[in-house]
């Protein structure tokens, strides 16, 4: 078949706009503040609703996001109305400002890598995942530096998961490692960007960033999830989970509670169905297995693991699982402020606080961040929530992209010379 131009563009916009099957239409993203412990814990006995998704799970004088369907709308209302919780409808119509999005996209960012062979470097729009696999391998043919893809494993739907070396001497692990990554949670596309942007400053920028070159060497595993990356931009956008089926129902495993260290440490009841289901058994997931396998391989030698998040514009540090604090609980909250001062004296965004992760964030289990503390010997664990999208959530604004990655790479840049500096 013979496209002109002119109708190729038609027939990519189209299918575009098509293959997003999940609408969103009506759904309502509630802001509910909890006022007492008691209002938390109310508010978490739907955790495990399918009906209901925490875009933030509540804390204590808190406010958190929550997406509803519009079939459990006028329930929630009058449970939260019985309850006496002060909420407001923060996003009136989700597939509304999906619509929105979509449409700035085709018009003002069509894909250049559709019509030339060079490769896209686009900051102002979120990557497919074919570009995002593109630019690694463009990336690994680097002759400045040794840039290495290494396929730490394969996805439930077999797509590559992969995982870029970055160092000025041939071995990896000679000077202090730090381990960075991203997609855990499909949806959290922002994360994939900011950990592109790095990327691109260490390897096709890296004259301007030797300092962190010369005493550090960086591993990056840019989408840990490629399968739900996927499933978010062909079929429903806060996809959160991996893309296994788990019964007749339900599909998906929370790869970032399937890890062992700590895994299921507070049965809370979940179930197949979930958006934090943690799986059958620690490490069911191919994704986990491939991560955790790899982190292994740098045991000891990884001084500082990060691993991005959105939303919360809050940096956390171990442990999740439970109460209690990691030993060095002073040196993460010494690197977390930081982070948190350099980015906030520049940033468009929620400023940034920082803070133990169970105790002033949420109780998590099987999280990644705990177990390479516990099980790969990490020496510094941090998650970066990165900052939300306002009435958007997850959905950060592509027009506001190419400043949240830049921010966040001044931020990563500090964590870089500390590395360097401390180990
Ligand atoms: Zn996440």
């Amino acid at each position: 078949m013979c496209l002109t131009l002119r109708n190729l563009l038609i027939f990519l916009a189209f299918n575009f706009v098509a293959c997003f099957e999940k609408s969103y239409e009506n759904f309502k993203v509630y802001s509910v503040f909890c006022g007492t412990t008691q209002d938390v814990k109310t508010l978490l006995s739907f955790e495990h609703n399918p009906m209901i998704d925490f875009w933030s799970l509540p804390g204590f004088q808190k406010t958190t996001s929550i997406l509803v369907d519009p079939e459990f709308q006028e329930e929630f209302e009058n449970f939260l109305t019985y309850g006496k919780f002060n909420y407001e409808i923060l996003i009136e119509n989700v597939g509304k400002t999906m619509k929105s999005r979509t449409y700035n996209k085709l018009k003002f960012h069509f894909p250049i890598g559709n019509f030339t062979n060079t490769v896209n470097r686009d900051f102002s729009r979120y990557w497919t995942l074919t570009e995002i696999e593109d630019y690694v391998n463009f990336l690994s043919q680097s002759t400045s530096l040794y840039v290495r893809k290494v396929i730490i494993g394969k996805s439930y739907e077999e797509r590559d998961i992969y995982a870029l070396t970055i160092s000025l001497d041939e071995t990896v692990g000679n000077q202090p490692i730090l381990f960075i990554d991203s997609g855990i949670h499909a949806r959290e596309w922002a994360g994939h960007m900011s950990v592109l942007y790095l990327l691109y400053q260490l390897v096709e920028n890296y004259s301007e960033n030797l300092e962190l070159l010369e005493n550090v060497d960086w591993v990056v595993v840019p989408v840990v999830n490629p399968d739900g990356y996927e499933y978010t931009f062909t079929n429903d956008r806060f996809w959160r989970k991996n893309r296994r089926p788990i019964d007749e129902n339900c599909v998906g495993v929370d790869i970032n509670r399937n890890f062992r260290y700590g895994w299921k440490a507070a049965d809370n009841g979940t179930t197949p169905c979930s958006f934090t289901y943690p799986g059958p058994s620690p490490h069911s997931e191919p994704e986990t297995k491939a991560l955790a396998d790899f982190m292994l391989q740098f045991r000891y030698k990884l001084k500082l693991y990060v691993s991005m998040h959105s939303y919360a514009s809050f940096l956390l540090y171990p442990f999740s699982f439970d109460f209690i604090y990691i030993s060095n609980w002073k040196q993460h909250q010494e690197l977390c402020k930081i982070y948190v001062d350099t980015v906030n004296q520049i940033t468009k965004f929620e400023p940034y606080t920082f803070g133990h992760s169970a105790s002033e964030f949420y109780l998590a289990t099987g999280v990644s961040d705990d177990h390479v503390i516990g099980e790969a010997g990490a020496r510094l664990s941090i998650v970066i929530e990165l900052p939300g999208g306002g009435t958007r959530g997850f959905d950060f604004p592509e027009e506001n992209i190419e400043d949240l990655i830049k921010e966040t790479f001044v931020g990563l840049r500090q964590f870089g010379i500390y590395v360097g500096n401390n180990f």
